[in-house]
């Protein structure tokens, strides 16, 4: 049975949710496109380079997901048995369907970082002795910013330190970007200083930037020729991909400054949410609201129920928490007007 889609005004699920806009839709339709898998696609091709260029690297494969980028990159690094040190929060760890376990036989370290964020000394107390008993310590992994931490960007100079440690110990290092551009516009550090630490990073065009789909992975030429064959084994080579290169190629040009509109939602939000009384807001760092709903003896779904009731909706990360992502389909009336809905639900449930 189909359910019909509740209808929701204001919807702050994810920034997953933007749709592409008349004028990415008018650049998609005029894309010119050959055949991706034998390399003939202008447009793709277009995207990649332009994708080298910003990240610093020397080659980059366009993929269908951003988790088709991580799990390319598990396999690129990993051999069955060996492991993964990632932070606990990490979307590799827990929203890849066991991925890193099923497609590379990889095993995971996490580790309990800070919002997401985990320091040299915690990767050195992770290395595993050179001994048969032990898995191999393989791959560090390192999300920016930080989805499950909170949006939370990671310095640079902490990035630094940890790969730097990582590779001392013999382990390949691996940027999950997928809001890499949002850390980017908020503190000015350039996309290719970020990703220098690591052998491969990637990016997504389907989160705040705006495109219907796609995600790019960058890193070595002999890294991303590998990365080829698993994306052909994994069922991601694709024909004439220039339709959604182009979306990329447009986001890339007019989605990027804009992000700094999302976070700046995301305060307004936040702020007005610490006003309420129930409610327990967590720090904002880019475009990710996190605030707990236990203070009004309710369950995150109970309360995001009560939001749909009133056509918004918000996302459950846990008992009682919730997430609120502004993006390019959101502007400030609607989320002022978010702020005063959340506002009488909480103030009916501490009526009750
Ligand atoms: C969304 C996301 C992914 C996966 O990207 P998809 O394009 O949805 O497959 C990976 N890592 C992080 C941190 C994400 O937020």
């Amino acid at each position: 049975m189909n359910l019909q889609p509740p209808e929701i005004r204001i919807d702050l699920y994810s920034d997953t949710l933007t749709k592409p806009t008349d004028g990415m839709r008018a650049f998609m339709a005029q894309a010119e496109v050959g055949d991706e898998q034998k390399r003939e696609d202008p447009t793709t091709l277009q995207l990649e380079a332009e994708v080298c260029k910003l990240l610093s690297k020397e080659a980059a494969i366009f993929l269908p997901s951003g988790t088709m980028c991580n799990q390319i990159a598990v396999h690129l690094h990993c051999r069955p048995g060996d492991e993964i040190i990632l932070d606990c929060t990490a979307h590799i760890r827990n929203y890849e369907a066991g991925g890193a376990a099923a497609l590379s036989g990889a095993c995971i370290y996490p580790l309990d970082g800070d919002a997401g964020v985990f320091t040299a000394a915690q990767v050195e107390a992770a290395m595993r002795p050179a001994i048969n008993h032990s898995p191999h310590s393989r791959l560090l992994v390192v999300e920016q910013t930080s989805n499950g931490g909170g949006g939370t960007i990671w310095p640079l100079e902490t990035m630094e330190e940890v790969s730097a440690t990582a590779k001392d110990h013999g382990l390949a290092c691996h940027m999950d970007g997928a809001r890499l551009l949002n850390a980017v516009v908020e503190t000015g550090i350039t996309a290719d200083r970020y990703a220098a630490p690591f052998d491969t990073v990637w990016i997504d065009f389907s989160k705040g930037l705006g495109a219907p789909v796609g995600a790019a992975l960058a890193g070595s030429r002999k890294l991303i020729e590998k990365a080829w064959r698993w994306k052909h084994q994994f069922g991601g080579a694709m024909r004439q991909s220039g339709i959604i290169a182009a979306a990329g190629i447009y986001a890339l040009k007019h989605n990027v400054e804009r992000l700094l509109d999302d976070h700046a939602n995301a305060q307004l939000l936040a702020i007005g949410l610490e006003k309420i009384k129930g409610i327990r807001v967590e720090p904002v760092s880019t475009n990710m609201v996190f605030f707990d709903v236990g203070g009004l003896g309710q369950t995150a779904d109970q309360f995001n129920e009560a939001l749909l009731e009133r056509s918004l909706r918000v996302s459950t990360v846990s008992a009682t928490r919730c997430r609120a992502v502004p993006h390019l389909d959101i502007m400030k009336p609607q989320v002022k007007e978010a702020i005063d809905i959340i506002g009488e639900v909480a103030g009916g449930f501490l009526g009750r």
